[in-house]
């Protein structure tokens, strides 16, 4: 243990597979995720709007090959027992963010399981064959994107319901059968940004035993500091929260100051808020097991 208390990060969402892909410089790494003493990320494979099924498909396959890259100090987590290594500096997850960009259908789904993609965010900002995003229009799913969650449900892909607009939104949360989760979006009672969750939205995620993830873009947050990220995590936990609210840095998705020293900016953010007066079992649900237990009961056990 160091500096005398216990740090874990699970995060739920990082943009850094695009980073590997592409050579370019990646504010996460082994060895600043090592300052933890234990750190599980999601790794999303980011799709853009506007390219074709067949393009979405091979940019999807690239990044998810990638994750390669990350080396044999991360563990891949296909399943609940790969959750609990702690043999590893991190336990990796993979995710598709715009998932409707690849129009999958369910032998595709099935792919990206077996591929060990465990978590789908449906759209992006803008329109898609599965609906539509935040900055899109502004009909609910389509009938395919509508089949694509059922599909996703039955297959054990979480539905991740960041970047949706709010008709997509409704149409989830009235056809869900399992939680779903909201990987890196913030409160827009707290700053009115299209990408951010209003308080029924927030309730929605959380009655679904879902858990959502609050980002560090200054932009959804209203100011690139702490004490605006405290506004958004204050007010989430406000709405009876303890159990819902996590962390989806969103990091690789935007340039963060260099102070913030990439990934171990949540080491200092959570010395920022231990000196505010939350106490540590809070932060530790906050910052590691609300994901841990939303992971350990929707994943699958040993494949
Ligand atoms: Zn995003």
């Amino acid at each position: 243990m160091k500096r005398g208390i216990w740090v874990r990060l699970f995060d739920l969402h990082c943009d850094t597979l695009g980073c590997l892909a592409d050579g370019r410089k990646s504010a996460v790494d082994m060895r600043r995720g090592g300052c933890y003493d234990l750190w599980t990320q999601v790794f999303a494979a980011w799709l853009a709007d506007g390219e074709t099924p067949e393009q979405a498909r091979g940019h999807c396959e690239m990044l998810l090959d990638s994750a390669w890259q990350l080396g044999r100090q991360a563990m891949r987590v296909e399943d609940r027992d790969s959750l609990c290594d702690t043999t590893h500096i991190c336990r990796a997850l993979l995710a598709v963010e715009n998932g409707g960009a690849t129009a999958a259908d369910f032998p595709y789904l099935a792919y990206l399981y077996r591929r060990g993609v465990r978590l789908i965010t449906l759209t992006w900002n803008g329109d898609g064959p599965w609906g539509s995003g935040c900055f899109g229009g502004t009909d609910g799913l389509t009938a395919y994107g509508k089949q694509a969650v059922r599909d996703m449900e039955s297959l054990g892909i979480t539905v991740d319901v960041s970047h949706l607009n709010a008709a997509g939104f409704r149409d989830v949360a009235a056809m869900a059968t399992r939680p779903f989760i909201a990987s890196h979006s913030n409160s827009y009672a707290v700053h009115p940004h299209p990408r951010n969750l209003t308080d029924a939205q927030f309730c929605a995620v959380r009655d679904s035993g879902g858990v959502v993830g609050l980002n560090l873009y200054g932009d959804h947050l209203g100011g690139w500091d702490f004490s605006a990220f405290q506004r958004h995590l204050e007010h989430f936990l406000a709405l009876n929260g303890e159990r819902t609210v996590c962390i989806g840095s969103d990091l690789d998705g935007m340039e963060i100051p260099d102070v913030w020293e990439g990934i171990c900016v949540f080491d200092k953010l959570w010395q920022h808020l231990k000196g505010e007066g939350y106490p540590e079992p809070l932060l530790d649900a906050v910052f590691y097991s609300n994901a841990f237990a939303f992971f350990s009961k929707t994943l699958a056990a040993k494949t």
